[in-house]
């Protein structure tokens, strides 16, 4: 295990202002006894990020965006740009969430994009690819992933790779009907993302975190979490009740102890 993991939920759209403010209150106490080697970070809906950033501000949890737009401004209906978000002052940006890329059609070459407006404002983005269950039964996953994080850090340099995060999340293995991956099958994945990492960047590639998604549970975080190559776990609807979130941060606390 790493002995720097990062732990942090998308609220996608789920919880109101109201909702989103009692949550990060709680982890705000939560975050005072957690080990350093655990970074929190939580990515709450746009409406609710200047309050959760002021409520934040002196604690060691990052806040992010779930999405943006790359250009700096414009006739963009409906979009958010890094410009805006920069005023707000968020540290990561999270891109190309499998959702984002079903139901929206966003595809690499516009997430490549968002990585590059993201950097340029001094955000960390964070890479979500995977391959969905038509590409795994047809025995392709690597090559879908390889092909996603070749066209989504195109032209990222080894300097500005050091900000980037990537996390895994194999789209059947998302959401309500998701079916949880086996850890074998989650370590092959990791293992050969990171080198793959390590091909397009050499050393630099074996420092980029790269988290795990996809039904992490109660049940089975710790498996995932001991993992050679996986340096956190990105968590939906475990994290956003509070009360498996804490048990989740607790245990792994334990590892640090
Ligand atoms: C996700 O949608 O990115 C996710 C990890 O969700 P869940 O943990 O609920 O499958």
């Amino acid at each position: 295990m790493s002995n720097k993991i990062w732990i942090g939920t998308n609220w996608k759209m789920t919880k109101t202002l109201k909702e989103g403010l009692a949550y990060t209150e709680e982890l705000n106490e939560l975050s005072k006894k957690v080990s350093s080697n655990i970074e929190l970070f939580i990515i709450p809906s746009h409406t609710a990020l200047i309050p959760i950033h002021e409520l934040t501000s002196k604690s060691r949890i990052h806040i992010g965006a779930q999405n943006m737009h790359w250009e700096e401004e414009g006739a963009y209906t409906g979009e958010v740009s890094p410009r805006m978000l920069e005023e707000i002052g968020i540290d990561m940006i999270e891109l190309g969430h499998s959702e984002r890329r079903q139901y929206y059609n966003e595809n690499d070459r516009e997430i490549n994009k968002k990585v590059h407006a993201g950097l340029s404002h001094g955000f960390t983005p964070l890479v979500c690819i995977g391959e969905n269950l038509e590409q795994k039964n047809n025995n392709i996953s690597k090559e879908v992933l390889a092909a996603q994080l070749k066209v989504c850090l195109k032209d990222v340099t080894k300097e500005e790779v050091t900000k980037v995060m990537v996390a895994y999340e194999p789209v059947w293995a998302i959401g309500e009907n998701g079916i949880p991956a086996d850890a074998t099958y989650v370590a092959e994945a990791h293992a050969f993302l990171r080198q793959q990492l390590v091909e397009l960047y050499g050393e630099t590639g074996a420092k980029i975190p790269l988290l795990f998604g996809g039904s992490v549970n109660l049940e089975n975080f710790m498996e995932y979490i001991k993992i050679e190559d996986v340096n956190g776990l990105f968590i939906g609807r475990a994290a956003w009740n509070m009360d498996s979130f804490k048990q989740i941060l607790h245990r792994l606390d334990d590892l640090f102890a």
